[in-house]
């Protein structure tokens, strides 16, 4: 059963050995995430998927990183201390793989350094608690149907067995908000942002698929994909969207939003 599904940022600048002073910035990203570690940990979950934009993303597959066990470091930005490790669930990676190898393009790679999109959500949450198995998969750059698909069959594998399942989207919002954003301006960044988590509050999904090319290029986002994964993945469950913060210190857009089920 999935028990904790939660859209999550994943600024390097919010690891304190990374981000150092500029953390500060982050408080209400950081307070949000404080909320949200508290409900993974009560909710114990044995396995957690993370959907990360980053990493190894192919035009044409999804992946899934299938190892007994991974590292997580910080050392790509310079932080050469902070280590954590993880199992992966090979079990639960087995039983999605029967399920989507004919229908959705997959690849399996043994990859034993997570990337950032799925080290920072896990470090952020997995404070805690940490007596659980994880399955990173990156997304593609197949079209937003074939992601909630990718999600929809997840979701049957998860639920031919007994356990308690989270499920993370690693996303950024727009990158384009302030003249200082790393990918430049545009004065259509913000709409776009609104106009995600207002999808996401009312729950049209439909709406989410019809983003034109022009505004996600005036965006620039990196966490469509994940999202629209997740969604597939809780799709015909019960829950309200909740914003837990939004907050764009550095010009790209942080959401941590929790689907509460019902
Ligand atoms: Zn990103």
């Amino acid at each position: 059963m999935v028990v904790f599904a939660a859209v999550v940022p994943h600024p390097p600048l919010i690891i304190p050995s990374v981000g150092k002073d500029n953390v500060e910035k982050l408080q209400k990203t950081q307070k949000a995430l404080d909320i949200l570690m508290r409900e993974f940990e009560a909710q114990k979950p044995d396995t957690v998927i993370v959907f990360s934009p980053h990493g190894d993303v192919y035009p044409d597959a999804f992946t899934i990183n299938t190892l007994p066990e991974y590292d997580l470091n910080f050392e790509d930005f310079g932080d050469f201390e902070t280590r954590m490790k993880f199992s992966g669930d090979i079990g639960l990676i087995n039983k999605f793989r029967e399920r989507v190898e004919t229908t959705l393009p997959l690849i399996l790679k043994s990859e034993p350094v997570l990337d950032y999109g799925i080290g920072i959500p896990l470090f952020l949450l997995g404070q805690n608690y940490k007596d659980f198995k994880i399955i990173p998969v990156n997304s593609s750059l197949l079209d937003f149907e074939q992601h909630i698909a990718f999600g929809e069959a997840l979701k049957e594998a998860i639920f031919s067995d007994n356990k308690r399942v989270a499920i993370i989207a690693s996303a950024d919002l727009s990158h384009k908000l302030t003249k200082k954003a790393p990918a430049g301006f545009s004065p259509k960044a913000r709409e776009f942002d609104k106009k995600v988590i207002q999808y996401l509050k009312q729950q049209k999904v439909d709406q989410m698929l019809q983003f034109d090319n022009e505004t996600l290029n005036d965006a620039q986002e990196c966490g469509l994909r994940p999202i629209l994964m997740l969604l597939g993945v809780i799709k015909n469950m019960n829950y309200d969207f909740q914003v837990l913060s939004y907050e764009s210190p550095f010009g790209v857009g942080y959401l941590v939003g929790e689907c509460k089920f019902k």
